[in-house]
């Protein structure tokens, strides 16, 4: 097992992405700190009985200063310290651009950069008190990679994901803590669905045209599964990462070449 001894706080947990990557944390042997806007008791259940005392589970809002307090709390209360943060939790909305609009703008900033942005920093500020190191992984997307016309402040946000893990990175590199980020392509999650829902209404097609569409285009021919970000987030959240830091990994089938 590659994360023994290891407590990682997962964020967005109670679905697709993150979902799995908290199983695979919990394969590899971490404690696992579960947090969702939703509550995840009756979801986890299962795993917690197996696993026994290596989850927490949180609900918590990772854009509340108070939940993000109350998160990292709950890691060292019940394990004693954070290792690894899995930086997923995070929201999708469009328009066109002419129609974007300041609550949208409000709300995908909110979440995807201040939330993912002052999480990682209350968890790096822990990192710091214990003196040990550790993993941050943040989540973007092929859409911090370029503009979109539909999707310009979903698009935004997750450029702003990158930019934060590069100066976090060199921030904390003195530390020995390791900042990343994964950045899926198109992905069968249920955010997925809400995507084609949206393009159906804005590019007038049939729903499940889009999905059926940008999964034909991806250069490995599917789209993604949840499954195929274990490999990358056991290895950046692993000592077999150790060098690298202030990188952004695409998992997206060779949709985005860099
Ligand atoms: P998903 O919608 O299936 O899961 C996201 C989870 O995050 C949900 O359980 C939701 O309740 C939780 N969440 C949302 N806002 C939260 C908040 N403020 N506090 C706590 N939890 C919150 O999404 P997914 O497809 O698994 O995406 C995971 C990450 O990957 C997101 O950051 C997303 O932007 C990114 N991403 C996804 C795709 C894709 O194709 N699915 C592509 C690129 C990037």
């Amino acid at each position: 097992m590659r994360l023994e001894n290891k407590t990682a706080i997962v964020t967005g947990a109670g679905s697709g992405i993150s979902e799995e990557v908290a199983k695979t944390y919990l394969k590899e042997g971490a404690n696992c700190v579960l947090v969702d806007l939703k509550n995840l008791d009756e979801q986890f259940a299962p795993l917690a009985e197996k696993y026994k005392n290596k989850i927490a589970v949180v609900r918590a809002d990772i854009s509340k200063k108070d939940d993000i307090a109350h998160v990292v709390e709950t890691a060292v209360n019940k394990f004693n310290q954070v290792d690894i943060l899995f930086n997923g939790a995070g929201i999708f909305d469009m328009r066109s651009i002419l129609e974007e609009s300041w609550e949208v703008f409000d709300r995908l900033f909110t979440v995807n950069v201040k939330g993912t942005f002052f999480l990682m920093q209350a968890v790096a500020q822990q990192m710091v008190k214990q003196g040990k190191g550790g993993k941050i992984i943040n989540v973007s997307s092929q859409a911090g990679r370029r503009g979109e016309a539909l999707v310009s402040h979903y698009c935004a946000t997750k450029a702003a994901v990158i930019s934060y893990t590069q100066s976090a990175a060199l921030a904390l590199a003195s530390y020995h803590i390791n900042v990343n980020a994964i950045v899926p392509g198109v992905i069968d999650t249920p955010m997925w669905d809400q995507v084609d829902a949206l393009f159906a209404r804005y590019e007038n097609r049939p729903l499940g045209e889009k999905k059926k569409l940008v999964g034909e285009a991806v250069p490995l021919g599917r789209m993604g599964l949840p499954s195929d970000f274990s490999g990358a987030a056991v290895f950046f959240a692993s000592s077999e990462s150790d060098y690298i830091t202030a990188q952004a990994l695409n998992v997206d089938g060779g949709n985005w070449m860099s």
